[in-house]
């Protein structure tokens, strides 16, 4: 019931936007990965994605001034990987803070060797269990198959992709599990896949994927959703067990243009 209030509330607020279908066209027009979403599926992620900033706040960081065709691809990028799973997986944050360039969070961080900073790292993105993503415009510019050392890159859904893994126990790189797979698989292929990902590297062997995926066991997960969704037929060919488990999380096949599966 209470589901049901709130999407009349939703489509209420979404009418009241006034965002034509093609205002929306033309804000996702050079996403290449747009063309992987046709017909009723295309119709749904538009659906979707006014929804989307009907729920969330984008406000600036630092002064930056957006534009509302910004907010729509902030919000087609975000609902790309839960375009088969729900908003719902979105549950429990409200903002983005979207700055110019890349940011330097305002607080203290602890680095590799557990020495505690006074001012963190230069950061295109970042995201808070039960708190705000942090976004930087220009890195979301940056976007694409080949764009960061040559690797597949996307850092709206490399964000996102950590808020669906800390939906289970903290970002651990295993997000919520549906009915149908098995946490005991996903833990084995992904650790499988780190070894070997591991092993590449410390051979000088170059890695299918970036390799601040190695960086952690979320970053894995996050890095690897960016290459399933970017480069997913490169990830297929050299992550085929990593792939066909990202197949069935996101219920989206995203090799060649299919529907979700
Ligand atoms: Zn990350």
């Amino acid at each position: 019931m209470f589901k049901r209030i709130r999407d009349w509330l939703d489509t209420r607020r979404v009418n009241k936007m006034g965002i034509t279908a093609s205002e929306w066209e033309s804000a996702v027009a050079d996403w290449p990965v747009m063309h992987r979403y046709q017909g009723a599926e295309r119709d749904a992620l538009r659906d979707m994605s006014l929804r989307f900033l009907v729920r969330k706040s984008i406000v600036s960081g630092g002064g930056f001034e957006f534009s509302d065709a910004m907010r729509l691809k902030i919000a087609t990028m975000a609902c790309v990987p839960i375009l088969h799973l729900g908003l719902d997986w979105y549950r429990h944050w409200y903002t983005i803070i979207l700055y110019e360039g890349d940011f330097i969070p305002n607080r203290p961080y602890r680095s590799d060797d557990g020495v505690v900073h006074s001012s963190s790292p230069v950061l295109s993105g970042e995201a808070w269990l039960r708190g705000p993503v942090i976004l930087s415009w220009d890195s979301i510019c940056n976007t694409g198959p080949h764009a960061r050392h040559n690797r597949a890159s996307n850092v709206v859904i490399h964000e996102l992709a950590h808020k669906l893994d800390m939906l289970r126990d903290g970002a651990n790189g295993a997000p919520p599990m549906h009915p149908d797979m098995s946490a005991g698989e996903w833990h084995d292929i992904f650790t499988a896949a780190w070894d070997r990902l591991i092993n590449d590297q410390q051979h000088h062997r170059s890695l299918p994927i970036d390799d601040y995926a190695l960086s952690s066991p979320a970053e894995f997960f996050a890095v690897c959703s960016e290459a399933f969704f970017e480069a997913p037929q490169t990830l297929h060919d050299n992550m085929p067990e990593v792939y066909r488990l990202l197949c069935q999380f996101y219920r989206q096949q995203a090799v060649g243009f299919a529907a979700s599966v």
